[in-house]
């Protein structure tokens, strides 16, 4: 029996990439997992192979733009359910595709619809189905809500409608996990490294290796164990697969954002100087925030 049978998981936008990989684990660890996306061949698709690996998966065909969608898809988890859902992860993003199209643009040069494409369902949508998925929770006295959020909250990535919609839903899941304290109910950002879905292999295939989808997102099985110590926090995936002795399907680990050596190395001018900084040496995380001091 998996470590979360049982349990009733969402998982909004799952029909490919970070959403499918977390849909996946989370089916293998026993949960029946609602996922969501707008495609129902893709959907159906992510749904066969978790049922392959062993969990109960139910696709919903629902955007994430559209509320009465997002309020019907609650409605039916909790009449399937009878009330019970403990894992919400918002996931769901419009904006990959547009922010490939955009490279290098800055801001009064790209479609002011950029805005909407990043944040519409990347944000408002993750707010909204916040909502829902609290009204549950609160009432059962426990869960989870995940937001996948990226270090574009933190610093320049992509474009300037990204980083606004990252910031914004890394304090979504702060303030969020201010008010549920109380109920028993955790809120947390996760910051992934940089994962090759299909949609970035499609873009950048060979420059940048990340991580599979899978890795990341056994995490998010990880994470309901120390939940309330972690409420309101960003997370950080690289620091988790150490915690929890996790790696990729071919066996590497992920970058450490916060380690000397990496951090050096993307800074324009001093990057020759990071190979002679020990591969051990990290720096402390409120460091990364200074980077980005609006002080
Ligand atoms: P992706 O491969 O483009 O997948 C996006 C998912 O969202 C798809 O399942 C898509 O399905 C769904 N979706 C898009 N529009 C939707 C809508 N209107 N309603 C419902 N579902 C919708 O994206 P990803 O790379 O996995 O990124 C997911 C999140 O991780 C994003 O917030 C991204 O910023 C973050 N992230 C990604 C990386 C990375 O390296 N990939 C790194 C850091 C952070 P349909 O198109 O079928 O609807």
């Amino acid at each position: 029996m998996g470590a979360l049978s049982g349990w009733v998981c969402l998982v909004t936008g799952a029909s490919r990439g970070i959403g499918k990989g977390i849909a996946v684990q989370l089916g293998e660890a026993g949960a029946t997992v609602y996922i969501t996306g707008r495609n129902s061949l893709t959907l159906g698709e992510t749904a066969g192979e978790v049922e392959a690996r062993g969990g109960a998966c139910v696709p919903v065909t629902c955007d994430s733009s559209k509320d009465d969608e997002i309020r019907s898809l609650f409605e039916r988890i909790g009449r399937e359910q009878k009330g019970r859902l403990d894992i919400l992860v918002n996931n769901a993003f419009g904006g990959v595709q547009t922010y490939f199209d955009n490279l290098g643009k800055t801001f009064w040069e790209m479609p002011p619809s950029v805005w909407d494409d990043m944040n519409n369902v990347g944000l408002r949508g993750h707010y909204i189905c916040s909502v829902y998925a609290a009204r549950m929770m609160v009432q059962a006295g426990r869960g989870l809500i995940v937001i996948i959020s990226s270090t574009g909250g933190l610093w320049y990535d992509f474009n300037v409608p990204y980083g606004v919609g990252k910031a914004a839903c890394d304090r979504l899941a702060c303030d969020g996990a201010v008010e549920l304290r109380g109920a028993g109910v955790a809120m947390v950002s996760l910051w992934p490294g940089a994962v090759r879905t299909e949609t970035v292999l499609e873009n950048v295939l060979s420059r940048d290796p990340g991580s599979k989808a899978e890795e990341e997102v056994s995490v998010s099985v990880c994470l309901y164990k120390k939940l309330m110590s972690l409420s309101g926090k960003v997370l950080l995936t690289c620091d988790l697969s150490r915690r929890y002795n996790l790696r990729d399907l071919d066996g590497t680990r992920k970058v450490i954002l916060h380690l000397s050596r990496f951090l050096v190395s993307r800074v324009p001018g001093l990057s020759w100087l990071s190979s002679f900084i020990p591969s051990f040496l990290r720096v402390p995380k409120f460091v990364l925030t200074l980077r980005a001091s609006k002080f």
